[in-house]
């Protein structure tokens, strides 16, 4: 189900030019934001959600090492505050898009599965992730299958080679790498 062509990897539906031109511009975006983000501490993660008509429901960065919690990842910050914004549990009426600067981690993957959220859009993999940062993403065998089974569509590695130079950028600034002690 899942096809990966050179650039970008697609759940069940192709995106059409106007589309994946929309998703690029968003992610560049979210992408420059997300370094400004960093130097004010905030983890090297930033998501957004938007619904159908284009407008801004939600946007929140990685705030872990900022408010000492390990679930605060930018996709559980953003859902929490979609949620909060929209005033329901269920965001699956308000056909939301969620664009994350990086592939979702497995606790991520679960929070998007129960929030009603109906597409994906990343940037990059968690694979780079994990070899650039040293962050675990967790195992996540076929999630983008597994979504697909849920009807939310995944499209990702979108303009991935911008959003690893920031990742870079945060790991040869020195800054945290958070994981539990003793992992591994
Ligand atoms: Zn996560």
């Amino acid at each position: 189900m899942v096809q990966a062509t050179q650039d970008y990897v697609y759940g069940k539906t192709k995106l059409s030019e106007e589309e994946l031109n929309k998703a690029r511009k968003i992610i560049l975006d979210l992408q420059a934001e997300n370094a400004e983000l960093i130097e004010q501490g905030y983890g090297p993660f930033l998501a957004a959600a938007y619904d159908d008509k284009g407008n801004l429901v939600a946007k929140m960065a990685n705030t872990v090492a900022k408010e000492n919690c390990c679930l605060w990842h930018a996709e559980v910050n953003t859902i929490k505050k979609a949620c909060e914004n929209l005033k329901t549990y269920d965001l699956a009426p308000y056909n939301l898009s969620l664009y994350v600067t990086a592939e979702p981690c497995i606790m991520c993957c679960g929070a998007i599965m129960w929030s009603g959220i109906q597409r994906v859009f990343y940037s990059v993999n968690s694979a780079d992730v994990e070899r650039i940062t040293g962050f675990d993403e967790g195992f996540k065998p076929n999630w983008i299958e597994e979504f697909a089974n849920r009807n939310i569509e995944v499209y990702g590695e979108i303009e991935a080679e911008a959003g690893r130079k920031v990742l870079e950028k945060y790991v040869t600034s020195g800054k945290e790498i958070y994981k539990p002690s003793g992992d591994r």
